[in-house]
């Protein structure tokens, strides 16, 4: 009876844990590192704007958060579950970008005293896109889930590089260019030799070329960031891996897709054909039928001005 009536609390546990914490999970990558993993689909009421991958340093003298999430309520649920690895507060919030679940949940943090930090690029970016993003995330969201969400920009910003040490973890912050949006950058940690991409990178789902992107700079980017030869990555869209399955899920598929789409060009294709391009490659990730299309769209434009 005793085991049965903590079994019963066990999962009335579990259930509630799984249901507090909507649908980000928590995957501890390494010592002293987690990622947050959010939904690999659109923003939604449900996931209050998080449908990306966050994560998360406990240093000895506070916490670095990597990205605060969607809006103000999306960042509690963020605080949330860094509270079950730590007490220790979170004195120190990177921006990877500039796509909402990259800084709108800044409020939140900032107001619990925390130093928000991002490329000036990102932060061109967030100025320039706050409107359509609020507008974005009133559609999908709704304005109960965006209550509390205000426009908060970094208060320390830097344009190529960044480095500083939070008690004996050293972080570099490295923004190398345009890549999904125009001011996406990396963080690294040398002596774990963990890597957070923000954008740079998707894994499990397929990403996204859209008008804010640069694929040609994004190739570049993505080279510049393979360089450091992470052991850990911790991408923008999907779980925690390695840099293998990085170069497989974003950085073969951008490689094949801009050859696709110059091959199409040169064979005379006009942009009204240009679902014939076979991506069936790729068609194992998540979301192919609804970015595949889009993505070829979008690089046969480029093309055309490159
Ligand atoms: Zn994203």
């Amino acid at each position: 009876m005793k085991i049965l009536k903590s079994l019963l609390a066990f999962l009335i546990l579990a259930f509630s844990h799984s249901w507090a914490d909507g649908d980000l999970k928590l995957q501890q990558v390494t010592e002293d590192v987690y990622a947050i993993v959010g939904e690999l689909g659109n923003r939604s009421a449900g996931n209050l704007g998080n449908n990306a991958t966050f994560g998360f340093v406990v240093t000895t003298a506070g916490v670095v958060l990597i990205d605060p999430g969607g809006t103000y309520q999306g960042a509690q649920k963020i605080d949330l579950l860094i509270k079950e690895v730590t007490d220790k507060p979170v004195v120190k919030v990177i921006n990877t970008g500039g796509q909402d679940h990259r800084w709108l949940g800044n409020g939140y943090f900032q107001k619990q005293g925390a130093q928000i930090i991002a490329s000036a690029a990102a932060v061109s970016d967030q100025k320039a896109r706050t409107q359509d993003q609020f507008i974005g995330l009133g559609n999908l969201v709704g304005d109960e889930g965006l209550k509390g969400t205000d426009a908060v920009y970094a208060d320390k910003i830097f344009e190529q590089q960044l480095e500083f040490k939070l008690g004996d973890t050293r972080f570099e912050l490295h923004y190398a260019g345009q890549a999904h949006t125009p001011g996406d950058s990396f963080i690294w940690l040398p002596q774990k030799k963990v890597m957070f991409t923000g954008d740079i990178v998707y894994v499990e789902r397929m990403l996204g070329v859209g008008s804010q992107s640069n694929s040609k700079s994004w190739v570049r980017v993505y080279q510049t960031m393979a360089a450091y030869q992470p052991r850990y990555l911790i991408p923008g869209h999907g779980a925690a891996t390695n840099l293998s399955q990085a170069n497989k899920d974003t950085y073969d598929y951008l490689v094949f897709l801009r050859q696709a789409v110059t091959d199409f060009i040169d064979n005379g294709g006009d942009m009204t054909e240009i679902s014939n391009v076979n991506q069936s490659k790729f068609d194992y990730l998540l979301n192919f039928k609804m970015l595949a299309g889009r993505n070829a769209q979008q690089v046969f434009s480029e093309l055309e001005w490159e």
